[in-house]
C-alpha cells in the first residue's frame, strides 16, 4: 500500500475486528500532547451506522463526553459511518478512552431526547434517529473492556 500522511489511510481496514478502540494518532506540539482515538462501532466495509443514527449518536456523545471529562477537543463521525474519531488533550491510552466512553454512552442511553436537535443548533435537524443511536450504544457497551481494547482481535 502507498504510504499516506493520514494515519487511518495506512490502517488495513480488513484486519480490524469491530467494535474496538485504538489510538489513531498522538501529537506533541509546543509541549502540548493531543491524542486521537479511532472508535469503531461497526465492521469496516461490512456494516454501517444509519446516517440519522450516527448523527444522533454524535449529538449525544459530543455532549455526554464533555460531562465526563474536560479535555475533549473534538468528536467527529467518520465519513464511512463505521465510527468516530475522538481527539483529546493529554497523553491518554485506550484504557482511559474505554472508561470515559463507556460512562458517556451509559449516560447517553438515559437521555430521552437528542441535545440540540433543532434548526438553530444543528445543520440537519431533520436527520435524527434516537432509537437507532440507542441501538448502536447498546451493541457497543455489551462488549467487554477486553474486547474493545483488542482492535485486531488477537487477544481474549
Ligand atoms: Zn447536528
Amino acid at each position: 500500500m502507498q504510504e499516506y500522511k493520514v494515519e487511518s489511510f495506512n490502517l488495513d481496514h480488513t484486519k480490524v475486528v469491530a467494535p474496538y478502540i485504538r489510538v489513531a494518532d498522538r501529537k506533541e506540539w509546543q509541549g502540548v500532547t493531543v491524542t486521537k482515538f479511532d472508535i469503531r462501532f461497526t465492521q469496516p466495509n461490512k456494516e454501517f451506522l444509519d446516517p440519522a443514527a450516527i448523527h444522533s449518536l454524535e449529538h449525544l456523545l459530543a455532549e455526554e463526553l464533555r460531562h465526563q471529562v474536560d479535555n475533549i477537543i473534538d468528536l467527529s463521525p467518520m465519513g464511512c459511518r463505521t465510527g468516530f474519531y475522538l481527539t483529546v488533550f493529554g497523553k491518554h491510552d485506550p484504557e482511559w478512552a474505554e472508561h470515559t466512553l463507556r460512562k458517556a454512552l451509559e449516560e447517553a442511553l438515559l437521555s430521552r431526547e437528542i441535545p440540540a436537535k433543532n434548526e438553530t443548533q444543528c445543520g440537519n435537524a431533520a436527520l435524527h434517529n434516537l432509537e437507532g443511536a440507542r441501538k448502536a450504544i447498546k451493541e457497543f457497551i455489551a462488549h467487554s473492556r477486553t474486547k474493545l481494547l483488542d482492535p485486531f482481535g488477537n487477544g481474549s
